[in-house]
């Protein structure tokens, strides 16, 4: 039977045979209980006709929204040429495009000289290989990575990962990583630079040398701290006087999602190493790459690799999304635009709801903490009611985390976020 002639009765079955037979750690599922069928932009339908305006993006992997039509007819006349899908690390003209298309568009713009590795697909998987790098090339085995940091789920990556919950489910003593104060975990007065600085500076402070320091600039899913502009130079300013790398994981800042391609830009600081994926492949599919300075380009060949480090239907999405949008200055500046928007509707919404709360984040990634437990989680039960996708994030589950795709157009960005203060409004008045 093709889902198009699913009746009522099989449509409760779609969702049981998930409930039956998916392992019990299925979670987004849980929490947008419907079948999606078709989706386009911003928009998605589930099975029954409804319309939902897509805020949560794939948790960040959708920035140009649900299957780009320029980026769609790439793949498909890429399949219908016989393209190579799937070719390792072998040369391939999908992905000898993408290297220049990204060397032309992204890096020498920026003036960024870094080599280009390609991991696994997945973000983790990036994340692995950096962390892996930079032991390697430093010979210490400590990384210091950030309060509420978030940088994927397999154990190098979850040593660096600091939610308790996702730490415990490894089951192992997670090893090889000290945690740092993010700024602003100690209060507004405190800057965190001064405890790190120490740590890194007194030969008694109890603390290794680390190899690297992986930060998010704004943390995804670790509830959308935002370090502050200065905080990040400091950063970068420390970890050079004290020989510690400073990765940047862009996973889900990065590809336009702050404004700017890298989230490090507004910054002005150069990392020694940058994570991308997410957003990165365009269309969804995965892809993820990490970006070095060439001093460190220093794993032996196949000492690092992947079977499906040449993902050829990615790196043509990928190619087709930077041609498109990143020829000049025009979309991020937009997407700079539409962020202001979003911090003073959200602004807005916080003053007029009579409930302590709190606006995070930074250009398209944005949103609100709620002081009472479990207030964002029923927001984002009633927006979903209303017809909005939205997720929450944070130890707690907090906040809730907007991410509308970067191509939103003004109409849409406004309803969404009409149906999200409709949502708090009715949530405020069971609290
Ligand atoms: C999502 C994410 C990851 C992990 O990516 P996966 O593809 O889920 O493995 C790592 N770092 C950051 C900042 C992320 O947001």
């Amino acid at each position: 039977m093709t889902p198009s002639v699913l009746t009522d009765s099989s449509r409760a079955v779609g969702l049981n045979v998930i409930a039956e037979r998916e392992s019990e750690v299925r979670a987004y599922v849980r929490d947008f209980p419907t079948v999606f069928k078709r989706a386009e932009g911003c928009m998605v339908w589930d099975e029954n006709g409804k319309a939902y305006i897509d805020f949560f993006s794939g948790a960040g992997a959708l920035n140009y929204g649900h299957n780009h039509p320029e980026m769609k007819k790439a793949i498909i006349t890429y399949l219908l040429d016989d393209g190579m899908v799937h070719s390792l690390d072998l040369a391939t003209e999908a992905k000898i495009d993408f290297i220049k298309t990204f060397d032309e568009l992204i890096l020498k713009p920026r003036h960024l000289h870094y080599k280009i590795m390609f991991p696994g697909p997945t973000g983790t998987n990036a994340v692995e290989a950096a962390l892996k790098l930079a032991r390697k090339v430093t010979g210490r085995s400590t990384v210091a990575a950030f309060t509420h940091g978030f940088h994927g789920m397999t154990l190098g990556a979850l040593a660096v990962t600091a939610n308790r919950r996702k730490r415990r489910g490894a089951s192992r003593p997670l090893e090889g990583s000290i945690s740092l104060p993010y700024d602003g975990f100690m209060g507004e007065d405190v800057d965190t630079l001064d405890y790190i600085e120490r740590l890194f500076a007194d030969e008694g402070s109890g603390i290794d040398v680390p190899a690297a320091v992986i930060v998010e600039t704004v943390q995804g899913e670790g509830g959308l701290h935002a370090a502050r502009l200065e905080w990040l130079r400091g950063l970068r300013e420390i970890t050079r006087r004290h020989g510690i790398l400073l990765i940047v994981d862009d996973i889900q800042a990065g590809s336009g999602r702050t404004g700017p391609f890298f989230s490090f830009e507004a910054a002005e600081i150069e990392p020694d190493m940058v994570t991308l994926s997410k957003s990165l492949g365009g269309y969804g599919l995965p892809f993820a790459l990490v970006l070095l300075h060439p001093d460190l380009d220093q794993f032996l060949p196949g000492e690092h690799n992947g079977t499906f480090r040449g993902n050829n239907l990615a790196m043509v999405a990928a190619t087709t999304a930077l041609k498109q949008y990143w020829k000049d200055g025009a979309f991020s500046e937009e997407v700079l635009k539409k962020g202001h928007v979003l911090r003073d509707r959200l602004q807005a919404i916080v003053d007029a709801a009579n409930v302590s709360a709190q606006v995070r984040g930074r250009g398209m990634m944005q949103g609100i903490a709620f002081e009472p437990h479990g207030f964002a989680e029923a927001v984002s039960k009633e927006a979903f009611v209303r017809g909005l996708i939205a997720e929450t994030s944070g130890p707690e589950n907090e906040v809730i985390k907007l991410l509308p795709p970067l191509i939103i157009d003004d109409e849409t960005l406004d309803d969404g976020l009409e149906r999200l203060e409709d949502a708090i409004q009715t949530v405020a008045q069971s609290f």
